[in-house]
């Protein structure tokens, strides 16, 4: 055993591979995206199979494959990434595996980038499977390797549900020694054709939801004495009338708790929010008055704990998210806990954990504010070009522009403002489709990145052909899945394994599908990128413009542009419609900063007094 600082999207990693898994497949998204890589990085030998698939329902899939020949498998995603992901994994839920299969599905609360603040946990209960909720980056390294146990002796897919400060938070974490590495080492014993087993017909269903339904209440008492569920500390005895307290916590919540706590009062820690441990909650619950519960995003715990009271008559108050004790949106922290605890029963929070809130609140009082960072696309950017070039071409035309899931979404703030809607990846495509049933005489743009063009663009844009819709797709390709760290994807030519493949071409692919009209374009060339925007846009049909031009962080910039002084009139044009963060504005003069510009140009295009000029970067 050796004791190593990592991230805890490092030790879920390392976690499945010590656990000798065989395939990893999963689709990037924020917060989850460093454990697949973890495991290409340790992968050196290649004996895992790891790739990036075009998304999660396709990333499962695989995975599932792999798991009915005996093989364990990791698929990971971010919470969002489940509901595309969540036609196969109902439906597997009932088939089951063969090979230990676990899901880690990142949940984002805050949300900080992400769309919405969904609860995982939830999906444990929707699609009944067993849910690992770790409290830190030593737990999901030790978790993980659980979850695979308990999937190959109850043969069924688990969840793992880290959240963000458990994914990005580092740690020391005690792993295996080199030499214990089981990758590959494992038999598998390859596929086994049983139709009973793998074909899912509605008889098999209603007989396995019998035997999911048994296993769910064993797995409830074998929980109750799983290492990561527990009670600690004695209940905390509150005036004359003694009333009886506790605590009960799951995830991160449960290290913020042991964070303030003084230890006098008695403490339920969850590790397995599904199905739920209910012996040893029973046992918590029946020494105590009042319990509050701290975890976030839903009131799972807290629901689960006021059940097992209602069930066994119990006379204990439950405080959470649902009686307005706790919040019930949003990251809980150190701080937030320490509010609620101190609320709840003061005399239990460490004084040192007071002090130093004190500090903390004496420090943000005579700090001065932040200055405020609105999410913005990069300086030299080719997506603010390509917006730039649709919003001249429509000038004056009535426009709806739909956007989508990427770097691509920072279109929507000012001066570009070319982002009306936001849904869901693809979901650009199929807005525009809605928008032009109902709205006919306006021009309606649908803007696509390259990666999310494969993840689920793709069905969105048949479904336009094949129903006569009007609109102009504008496909957005930087080569690469930017905005989660420039994973590779089926349009790049390479995989997760470090194989060089045939690119899939997006033009051809269009082709394919029948749209009649597709112009591509350098962005950066501003001027004949608005031509290529106007030449489609009085056409009927899907028609698509393809604006290609790769993220700056694939190339280093060879130039920069600069303003010169005595021709620049000050009419901010500039600034006022572009929005690149490299321009600033400082006593009435304009300059560009050096270390930002990219020297993308486009700034020096829109002038029409000639005074950006291009200078060697240094
Ligand atoms: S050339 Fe102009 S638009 Fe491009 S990065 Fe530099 S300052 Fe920004
Ligand atoms: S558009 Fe040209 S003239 Fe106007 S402020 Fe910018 S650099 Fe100066």
């Amino acid at each position: 055993m050796a004791g190593q600082l990592l991230m805890g999207n490092e030790a879920v990693g390392l976690g499945a591979i010590h656990a000798g898994v065989k395939l990893v497949s999963g689709y990037p998204g924020t917060p989850s995206t460093e454990i697949l890589e973890t495991v290409a990085k340790n992968n050196e030998q290649g004996r895992i199979h790891v790739e990036w698939s075009v998304n999660e329902k396709a990333a499962l899939e695989v995975a599932a494959g792999a798991s009915y020949a005996g093989a364990r498998t990791m698929v990971t995603m971010k919470q969002v990434g489940l509901n595309v992901a969540s036609d196969p994994l109902m439906s597997l839920a009932y088939v089951g595996v063969k090979g230990g299969m676990v899901i880690v599905a990142a949940d984002d609360p805050g949300p900080i980038s992400s769309q919405t603040e969904q609860d995982t946990r939830h999906f444990g209960e929707f699609s009944k499977l067993p849910v690992f909720d770790p409290a830190s980056p030593e737990e999901a390294y030790e978790m993980v390797q659980d979850a695979f146990t308990y999937s190959e002796k109850y043969q069924t897919p688990v969840l793992l549900r880290p959240t963000t400060r458990v994914c990005h938070g580092c740690a020391a974490v005690t792993v295996r020694e080199e030499g214990c590495l089981e990758a590959g080492g494992r038999k598998t014993e390859g596929f086994v054709k049983d139709t009973k087993r793998w074909v899912i017909f509605p008889r098999l269903s209603y007989q396995n939801h019998k035997k999911i339904e048994a296993r769910n209440e064993a797995l409830s008492h074998e929980f109750s004495s799983y290492r990561f569920n527990w009670i600690e500390g004695a209940p905390n005895v509150e005036g004359e009338k003694g009333v009886r307290r506790g605590v009960a916590a799951g995830g991160i919540s449960y290290a913020y708790v042991k964070e303030s706590l003084s230890g006098d009062i008695l403490l339920l820690r969850v590790g397995t929010p599904h199905p739920f441990p209910e012996d040893l909650a029973l046992e918590f619950l029946k020494n105590l008055d009042e319990v509050l519960v701290l975890e976030e995003l839903d009131p799972v715990i807290e629901r689960a704990l006021l059940q097992i009271a209602g069930k066994h008559h119990l006379a204990v108050r439950i405080r959470g998210k649902l009686t307005h004790d706790t919040a019930n949106a949003g990251e809980n922290s150190v701080e937030s806990v320490r509010g609620d605890l101190e609320s709840f029963a003061p005399e239990t929070v460490r004084e040192e954990v007071r002090e130093a809130a004190f500090q903390t609140e004496d420090f943000k009082r005579d700090a001065p504010p932040l200055p405020v960072r609105p999410p913005v696309l990069c300086a030299g950017c080719p997506h603010r070009a390509s917006f730039y070039a649709v919003k001249q071409a429509a000038k004056g035309r009535k426009a709806v522009f739909s956007g989508d899931i990427g770097c691509y979404t920072l279109g929507n703030a000012a001066p570009l403002d070319m982002v009306d809607t936001c849904l869901c990846m693809g979901a650009d495509v199929t807005i525009a489709q809605g928008l032009y049933i109902i709205e006919g005489d306006a021009l309606n743009f649908a803007f696509i990145g390259d990666s999310t063009f494969f993840a689920s663009g793709i069905t969105g844009i048949i479904n336009a052909v094949y129903n006569q819709t009007d609109m102009i797709l504008v496909v957005l390709d930087n080569s690469t899945t930017a905005m989660t760290g420039h994973q590779p994807h089926p349009g790049t030519g390479r995989t997760m394994m470090g194989e060089v493949v045939a690119k899939v071409s997006i033009e051809k692919v269009l082709e394919g599908i029948g749209v009649g009209r597709i112009v591509k374009a350098d962005p950066l060339k501003l001027e004949s990128a608005i031509q290529a925007v106007r030449q489609v846009l009085d056409e009927r049909g899907v028609r698509a413009v393809i604006f290609k031009s790769p993220c700056i962080a694939l190339e280093k910039p060879k130039t920069c542009y600069q303003v010169n002084e005595k021709t620049c009139v000050s009419c901010r044009q500039c600034i006022r419609e572009l929005g690149c963060p490299a321009i600033v504005a400082c006593d009435g003069r304009i300059s560009i900063e050096p270390s930002l510009c990219y020297g993308c140009g486009v700034c020096g295009e829109i002038c029409k007094f000639g005074a950006i000029q291009e200078v060697d970067h240094e």
